[in-house]
């Protein structure tokens, strides 16, 4: 069902024209109280009681994953039918029309109620929607967005490769045109959510006569083409949250091209560019995290130890200093500009903050963080410590962001090295595998 802003200014109560920000708020406030229970109060932290999770990535197995994402889709849609799935959104692609300061509101207003975890939505509302209300065919977006914001689909990013991370540029995932279709071949990898994403945001070559960035283009593919084929990957957290993509003679119509034909480029840096602000905009480690690691010094007899007070103190004051920074970035982006190459530096704050929260909790633990003994508050901590790495290289690694940071917002000299005049052809690039058989069992 679509919420355009007519109807909107009647469900907030207001009748007359745009709802104040106050009237808004009222509105949503009883809108949840109707759908969701109350958060029941903080209760202090109790060492050994509750529930003994620390991790990074929540990773779970399938069937309870399943059971979560159809919970978290039916809230969207109860959400969305009620105006607030898609507030900033623009009237024609399903949006309410307010403001991002309306949007605040309503996050301010839910973040007091118990609602499905909604983990599933951050690439596809986070990254791929922006990228779809800026660059597809406006037929496109009016059809998907509205769907997106209610949890009928959910999206993935199809960018990463086997031979294309962090020098994203040098993807080489085929697309041929043919009529009013193209044919898309090739593999992608470290795909976030493809075992239950139904769309993907994917980059693809389509001229490698011209140069690396110039001979790009984006597509949005449904993902539950038979041509596609999805494999889970396994990590060393445990979990399998992400997956290798093959796709073999996928093809897709031409309305649902991103941009223009080779100017995929583009159309990825939206995507990234929403992708730091998303990280990096999460915020701190967390009070509870960091209340949990204070709780381990204390309950290992650590608290005394001056290094540790000074690490603790460290990790604090870097938790506030980001948090602060992050509300600062977000004041930015309400006032209508887009996240900057400044958003590197919110993102490599976090990790430094991770990191060091890894070190001192691996340190108070020792081999308590390796071996599961079964006591309370010790081995969950491994699901934290094993998560870091991947936070460091998700999204732009920390030594890709400290270059980013150098050259777009220190103005340094740029890195040596990147061939921007040759033709992709005459790049020395690896190849790519085709979908390997299955294995059995
Ligand atoms: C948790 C997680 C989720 C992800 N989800 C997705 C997803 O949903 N969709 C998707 O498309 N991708 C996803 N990725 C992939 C991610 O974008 C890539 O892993 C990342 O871009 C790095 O690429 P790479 O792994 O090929 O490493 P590489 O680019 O090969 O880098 C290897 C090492 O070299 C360093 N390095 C590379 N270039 C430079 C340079 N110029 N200067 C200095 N050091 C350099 C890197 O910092 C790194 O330490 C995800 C990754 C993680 C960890």
């Amino acid at each position: 069902m679509k919420v355009f802003a007519g109807d909107c200014k009647a469900k907030y109560g207001d009748g007359m024209g745009v709802p104040t920000v106050e009237v808004f708020a009222a509105g949503a406030r009883e809108f949840l109280t109707e759908h969701a229970r109350l958060k029941r109060p903080r209760e202090e932290f109790q060492w050994g009681q509750g529930a003994d999770q620390v991790s990074l990535f929540d990773e779970v197995d399938p069937e309870t994953e399943r059971t979560e994402l159809t919970a978290a889709r039916r809230w969207r849609a109860v959400r969305y039918d009620a105006g607030y799935g898609y507030i900033t959104g623009r009237s024609e692609f399903g949006g309410a029309g307010l403001s991002r300061d309306h949007e605040r509101a309503y996050a301010e207003a839910e973040a007091f109620f118990d609602i499905p975890d909604q983990r599933f939505f951050t690439i596809g509302l986070g990254m791929v929607a922006p990228t779809i209300a800026a660059h597809a065919d406006p037929s496109v977006a009016a059809e998907l967005l509205p769907k997106m914001h209610r949890g009928d689909i959910v999206g993935a990013q199809l960018f990463s490769e086997p031979g294309a991370g962090s020098d994203l540029a040098s993807l080489q995932m085929k697309a041929e045109r043919d009529g009013d279709e193209w044919v898309i071949s090739g593999q992608k990898v470290w795909t976030s959510g493809a075992h239950y994403a139904h769309i993907g945001e994917v980059i693809c070559r389509n001229d490698p006569s011209l140069p690396k960035h110039k001979g790009l283009t984006a597509f949005i593919v449904d993902l539950t083409d038979p041509a596609v084929d999805v494999r889970p990957l396994r990590q060393m957290t445990g979990g399998a949250a992400f997956n290798e993509v093959f796709f073999n003679e996928v093809r897709v119509p031409d309305r649902m091209r991103l941009g223009e034909v080779n100017a995929g480029w583009r159309v990825a840096l939206t995507t990234l560019m929403n992708e730091r602000a998303a990280i990096g905009g999460a915020g701190g480690t967390g009070s509870r995290i960091f209340l949990r690691l204070t709780e381990t010094v204390k309950h290992f007899g650590r608290a005394d130890d001056p290094i540790i007070r000074q690490q603790l103190a460290d990790i604090y004051t870097r938790g506030q200093v980001l948090k602060w920074n992050n509300l600062r970035a977000m004041a930015k982006i309400s006032a209508g500009e887009l996240p900057g190459p400044e958003m590197s530096g919110a993102k490599l704050a976090l990790t430094g903050l991770m990191r060091r929260t890894s070190d001192l909790s691996s340190a108070i633990l020792g081999p308590k963080l390796v071996v599961d003994t079964g006591e309370w508050g010790t081995y969950a901590w491994s699901g934290y410590v094993t998560g870091v790495p991947g936070m460091s290289i998700a999204g732009g690694s920390d030594e890709v962001l400290r270059n980013i940071i150098g050259e777009r917002v220190l103005g340094l000299t740029k890195e040596p090295g990147i061939d921007t005049t040759s033709p992709f052809s005459e790049l020395a690039v690896g190849t790519q595998r085709s979908s390997p058989p299955r294995q059995s069992g």
